[in-house]
């Protein structure tokens, strides 16, 4: 069901969600319009209602419309059903919708929020849509499942570019890029490289990389180092959270999610259905995801106006029960006695914690690029998997050369990629996962040797579970070597 509240101004779609998610809109939408939010509001339904009427993913046909119409959705949290059959309706809107960014500020409110990194000021942008998020896994043998991990170069460069487009708007000084290249080469060493290049184009703006692990071990115990942070899905799905927690407070938090057409603010937090209906909850972390929206369609003036308020209301030591301290807080305040402060001092400044500035009028030009020049690609042999249980790698290599065709000889066997033929190691584990490398000799190799060798390894008596092509690009190799290789 769509509903239009009000005419003109920015056309937004909000949903108000479950649990605590009514009464945390009703405060958003309170504190913003009394700031001079200019909005046109159209409401959706989802979650909880539209899932009990047997939608999986929660969420109506006509809401798509309205979504697609506006192009700004607030979400309020929903409470996801027990058991099976439900998909997530926020991945479904996330992925259906293109919303390739996730941006998460996070920072610390010390004294008033108690925190162990009182100078904590940084942004994580997630990518959204790639690595193992594609939830694209396979059992192949009994002892042994896959994950594939796809990273792109267009997903790569658009989720960089936006890092830098963010830390220069908001007059950022550093971008910081986690990935774990050292070990995954390919895919991270994509992302790595395609970062490296898109700094070149921001010399105005500092930049550094870091190993996920040290780098996560280095923000979760000095924060205060690092600015905009920007990495691969799995890295900024785990350490947003972290980084949320350690600023004192996870339900403070807002988060925007940005698509070349269409984008989706909320809270970091889920619906809470135990304080619901009971004017408890703190309507923050939408506040602040509806901040994040206000910067978006070009209201900051706004968004810096509520953001000064806010951080002035956390000051005065106006608090709802969940940071509420005593020797610290002044007064417990319910969601909308929270709200009404926060209205109560707009137009003021924070006395102690830092005055925001949100940039006004910035632009960030995160279109597209065309795509470069592409690389010259080259067949040269194929990984073959098989499924051997009991099996040895000089048996298997034995019966395999039997099996040779013209063109192409096996190099190497590995088990879960570590190197077991030639010359293997005794002491490495044998699962009944197997990959048998075949390289052609010399000349040209193509689909037809790969159809061949299909023919040869099933005659020899193997289970294939599947091939990989292995492809040199400009001469570079385009495939892992096994570990001891
Ligand atoms: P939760 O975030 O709802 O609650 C965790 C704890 O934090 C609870 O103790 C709760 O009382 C407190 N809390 C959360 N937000 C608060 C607020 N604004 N003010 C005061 N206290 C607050 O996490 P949960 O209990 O694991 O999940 C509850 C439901 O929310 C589940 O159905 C879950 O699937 C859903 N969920 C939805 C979203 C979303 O819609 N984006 C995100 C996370 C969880």
């Amino acid at each position: 069901m769509t509903m239009t509240l009000t005419a003109k101004k920015t056309p937004i779609t909000v949903a108000y969600g479950d649990g605590i998610g009514p009464e945390i809109m009703d405060a958003t939408l309170r504190i913003i319009s009394a700031a001079g939010a200019q909005l046109d509001i159209e409401q959706i339904e989802i979650g909880e209602s539209v899932y009990n009427r047997g939608l999986s993913n929660g969420i109506e046909d006509s809401s798509w419309e309205s979504l697609r119409r506006t192009k700004v959705f607030l979400k309020a949290p929903i409470t996801t059903p027990q058991g099976g059959g439900f998909k997530s309706l926020n991945v479904t809107v996330r992925k259906t919708l293109g919303m390739y960014a996730n941006v998460r500020p996070c920072a610390s409110l010390h004294p008033y929020v108690a925190t162990k990194h009182p100078n904590m000021n940084l942004v994580i942008v997630r990518e959204n849509e790639e690595d193992v998020y594609g939830g694209i896994e396979h059992r192949q043998t009994e002892q042994v499942t896959q994950c594939l991990k796809l990273i792109s170069r267009p997903g790569s460069e658009r989720i960089i570019r936006y890092a830098f487009e963010y830390a220069r708007a908001n007059k950022r000084r550093k971008v910081t890029c986690f990935t774990k290249d050292n070990i995954m080469k390919i895919t991270d060493g994509l992302f790595h490289k395609v970062f490296e290049e898109i700094a070149k184009e921001y010399p105005d703006v500092e930049n550094e990389h870091w190993i996920v692990d040290i780098g996560a071990a280095k923000m979760a115990d000095t924060p205060e180092a690092f600015d905009v942070l920007v990495m691969p899905n799995l890295y900024g799905d785990v350490l947003s959270d972290v980084a949320a927690q350690i600023t004192g407070s996870v339900g403070l938090a807002g988060s925007a999610n940005i698509g070349d057409h269409c984008s989706m603010f909320e809270a970091i937090h889920g619906s809470a259905p135990r304080r619901a209906g009971q004017n408890l909850a703190n309507p923050s972390g939408l506040l602040h995801g509806a901040l994040l929206m206000l910067s978006h369609i070009g209201q900051g003036e706004v968004a810096e106006t509520v953001h000064n308020a806010w951080l002035r209301t956390i000051e005065d030591g106006i608090h709802t029960y969940d940071i509420y301290k005593d020797g610290v807080s002044k007064k417990k305040v319910g969601t909308k006695e929270f709200a009404d402060a926060v209205i109560g001092r707009l137009g003021q400044k924070p006395q102690h914690l830092k005055a925001v500035e949100y940039a006004k009028g910035a632009q960030m030009d995160i279109a597209f690029r065309a795509a470069g020049a592409r690389s010259k690609k080259e067949h040269v042999g194929v990984d073959i998997f098989i499924d051997a249980p009991g099996g040895n790698p000089d048996r298997i290599a034995e019966k395999l050369h039997e099996a040779g065709i013209e063109g192409a000889q096996l190099t190497v066997i590995s088990n879960r990629g570590t190197k077991v033929w030639p010359q293997g190691n005794p002491d490495t584990y044998w699962s009944d996962h197997w990959c048998c490398r075949f390289e052609r000799t010399n000349g040209p190799f193509n689909t037809g040797h790969v159809v061949q060798l299909i023919e040869a390894v099933t005659n020899a008596g193997f289970d294939i579970v599947k091939t990989e092509g292995l492809y040199t690009f400009d001469g570079a190799r385009g495939y892992s070597l096994a570990q001891g290789q």
